[in-house]
């Protein structure tokens, strides 16, 4: 069930514009879980209709009569929050809507994402209304995720919601959660199917970015996906060319980042519930002069451990601030671990936002672990 009953409707007009005095978002749920509606319970429904079908379909409708909408994706945007967000802003664009693009923080955009936006959709978190008439929300599995811009769901006139997060509560009116899906971007190629789009390549190279980024270069992809795959290949995409900037390349600088943080990295054999715990800590000295990209990079080696099942790395944001990286090879659910730290994401991929000093920090996560590893 939705919150607003007219877009349950089929045939009720629904343009978000109308100035008719009922803004949906009045029934938009906080992200406790109560809602803000006076006096209508929304306690049911929370990730959408529970028909995946029946949400693209509603999805489709918002967004082929939308005239303004403005795509949201994660702080931090990795390559399947943005991709997925300009792949549909392309679109949309295209149909004659007004568009733009943007993120809560940081400022810049991610270098080796800037060259999807070939239609300059992208603008700063300034230039976001205060009161967008149609919103989508990418990647993003809690409103927290949003930053700066999770007011705008409150502000918005419709709010869609296009994600994989299992932990997804459904923040928005039209809600289209796919767990299953391996990248957000598979949910938004749904989506553009419904709405009849034929595929380019500067659409599927968004698509792409978003799927081999979130897959692992497709090792967490089902045979379907690799499908999806062979089909943005035949829409033109360049794999290698995609690929190569996201995950394969760093100025020379990264090499003695990656000296001194992996130098300092310890194992712990005995954590973990027994099942090995390894972690290493960047700092905002260590990042000096290198991009985010250079940094987020870093779990992918750490977690290469063989003695770990559970890798962590502190990354400094500012001075006792920051955000952890979880990952997991496979029997430990470290989205649970996450969650119990204030953080979301993913089984074997997750991460949360933690103050202190850094062994106070990893103290916590410690334990948060044993918790977990107990459970099962
Ligand atoms: P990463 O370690 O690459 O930053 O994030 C891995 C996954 O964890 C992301 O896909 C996202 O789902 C989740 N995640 C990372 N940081 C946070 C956070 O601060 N809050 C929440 N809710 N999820 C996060
Ligand atoms: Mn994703």
């Amino acid at each position: 069930m939705h919150n607003d009953p007219s877009l349950n409707d089929p045939t009720a007009s629904h343009d978000p514009s109308a100035s008719d005095g009922v803004r949906v978002s009045d029934g938009l749920r906080t992200s406790d879980g109560v809602s803000t509606t006076g006096g209508v319970s929304t306690t049911d429904g929370l990730r959408g209709s529970g028909d995946l079908s029946a949400d693209l379909a509603e999805a489709a409708r918002v967004l082929s009569t939308a005239t303004d909408v403005t795509l949201l994706a994660h702080v931090n945007p990795d390559a399947d929050a943005l991709g997925s967000a300009l792949a549909l802003g392309l679109v949309l664009h295209r149909r004659g809507a007004v568009v733009r693009v943007s993120f809560g923080a940081p400022a810049e955009v991610p270098e080796t994402l800037r060259d999807l936006d070939v239609a300059g959709l992208l603008v700063p978190a300034s230039a976001v209304p205060a009161a967008p008439p149609v919103l989508v929300a990418l990647d993003t599995g809690s409103v927290g995720r949003l930053g700066p811009l999770a007011d705008r769901v409150s502000t918005a006139g419709v709010v869609v919601v296009l994600d994989h997060h299992v932990s997804n509560p459904g923040f928005g009116h039209v809600n289209v959660v796919d767990d299953r899906a391996e990248a957000t971007a598979l949910v938004v190629l749904r989506l553009l199917d419904v709405l009849g789009v034929e595929l380019d390549e500067p659409v599927a190279r968004c698509v792409y970015a978003g799927l081999v980024t979130d897959t692992r270069s497709f090792r967490h992809a089902s045979a379907t996906t690799h499908e999806v795959a062979a089909r943005l290949l035949a829409a033109g995409v360049d794999a290698e060319a995609v690929a190569r900037p996201l995950m394969d390349s760093h100025p020379f600088g990264y090499l003695g980042m990656l000296a001194k943080v992996l130098s300092r990295a310890c194992l712990e054999r005995d954590a973990a519930g027994g099942l090995g715990f390894v972690h290493a800590v960047v700092t905002l000295e260590d990042a000096a002069g290198l991009r985010p990209e250079e940094v987020e990079s870093v779990v992918d080696l750490v977690r290469t451990t063989a003695e770990a099942e559970v890798a962590a790395v502190l990354k400094e944001l500012r001075p006792s601030s920051w955000s952890v990286s979880l990952r997991a090879v496979s029997a430990v659910d470290v989205r649970e671990v996450a969650q119990l730290l204030g953080g979301g994401g993913h089984r074997l991929a997750a991460g949360y936002t933690a103050h202190g000093p850094a062994d106070e920090v990893l103290e916590s996560l410690r334990a948060a672990l044993e918790t977990v590893t107990a459970r099962s």
